[in-house]
């Protein structure tokens, strides 16, 4: 068994590499573990990062990971490209395993493993991501301006997706599998005064297409079953998240959608010591620099349940 570390971070994206970054120039050390598959998070997915501050001429997705990696590494955090497959938060000393089985010890753990966009499942759609295909209109809407775009999906977010669109696009078009959408009745209000939004119902997306770019999708009604073919070379997708806090039921106060609770605005989680940040715990804001935002905080809050401690 491994010896006692201050702080153990599970996760590496923004939230996590912030965290990582603050936590080693306090000198605390850090273990991070930064996922076998996904190492960098949500924005190793992207191209063009143009809303991070910093970067006047924006930033490609991974090279802004690997930057933030870079400056954590470079104050002495050390970084495992492994998943954390169980852990143990209740008592004083936490543990978490590996997926070698091997038991790593800490006071404190800050939890950053963010949340999962759901996909439609189609062939293209992550090979044209970021080239037409999208998740997130605050990030990517600018890239849009005067082109027709496709929104999938019938909640709040869909539609607060869609209006947001309406000001760069030239038309949006909201495809819903229903007949009557999810969304608040004042969301949906906004949505049908708003003249460049139009809607096809009881329809689902049968195929994305395009070889470089997003060029059109294949749409089926799943009334009739009858295909349609809807020219667009914009695709957002606002059809939900999974927040990854599988590892933590049980243990850690999860809200009714599985986010991690926090008692905001500090980044405590119901078990002292430990910490949450990012999109595991962000319903609203989902972005990169909200995530460092407040895996900076988690990192300051940690800092200072330590030196409690001492
Ligand atoms: P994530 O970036 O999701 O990172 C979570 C990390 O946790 C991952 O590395 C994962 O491997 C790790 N992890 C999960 N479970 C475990 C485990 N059990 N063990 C170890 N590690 C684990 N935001 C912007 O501000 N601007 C943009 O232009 C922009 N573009 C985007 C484009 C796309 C395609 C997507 C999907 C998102 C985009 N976003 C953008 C949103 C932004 O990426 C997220 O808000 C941000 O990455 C959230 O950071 P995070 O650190 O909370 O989580």
């Amino acid at each position: 068994m491994s010896d006692v570390r201050n702080v153990i971070i599970i996760g590496s994206g923004p939230a996590g590499y912030t965290a990582a970054l603050y936590t080693a120039r306090a000198s605390l050390k850090p273990l991070v573990f930064e996922g076998a598959v996904t190492a960098g998070g949500a924005l190793m997915n992207t191209t063009e990062v143009e809303n991070f501050p910093g970067f006047q001429d924006g930033i490609m997705g991974p090279e802004l990971m690997d930057n933030m990696r870079a400056q954590a590494e470079r104050f002495g955090a050390e970084l495992i490209p492994d998943d954390v497959v169980t852990v143990d938060l209740t008592g004083e000393i936490k543990t978490v395993t590996d997926t070698a089985g091997t038991v790593h010890r800490a006071k404190a753990v800050i939890v950053t493993t963010g949340s999962q966009h759901r996909k439609l499942g189609l062939p293209n759609e992550d090979a044209l991501s970021g080239r037409g295909v999208s998740w997130c209109a605050t990030c990517d809407g600018f890239f849009f301006k005067d082109q027709d775009i496709a929104v999938i999906g019938g909640g709040d977010t869909a539609m607060e997706e869609a209006t947001f669109l309406s000001r760069f696009a030239k038309s949006v078009t909201i495809v819903h599998r229903r007949d009557a959408l999810r969304a608040s009745k004042a969301m949906q209000e906004r949505a049908f005064a708003d003249p460049k939004i139009s809607f096809v119902w009881d329809s689902e997306v049968a195929e994305v297409q395009g070889d470089q770019k997003l060029s059109g999708l294949k749409l089926r009604n799943v009334k009739t079953g009858e295909l349609s073919d809807l020219a667009v070379t914009g695709l957002f997708i606002a059809i939900g998240h999974d927040p990854r806090t599988e590892l933590f039921k049980g243990q850690l106060e999860l809200d009714d959608e599985g986010y991690l609770k926090v008692d905001a605005p500090s980044t405590r989680t119901n078990i002292t010591g430990v910490f949450g940040a990012g999109d595991v715990v962000d319903h609203t804001y989902r972005q990169a620099i909200t995530a460092a935002g407040t895996g900076c905080s988690a990192a300051l809050d940690a800092e200072r349940f330590l030196a409690a401690l001492a």
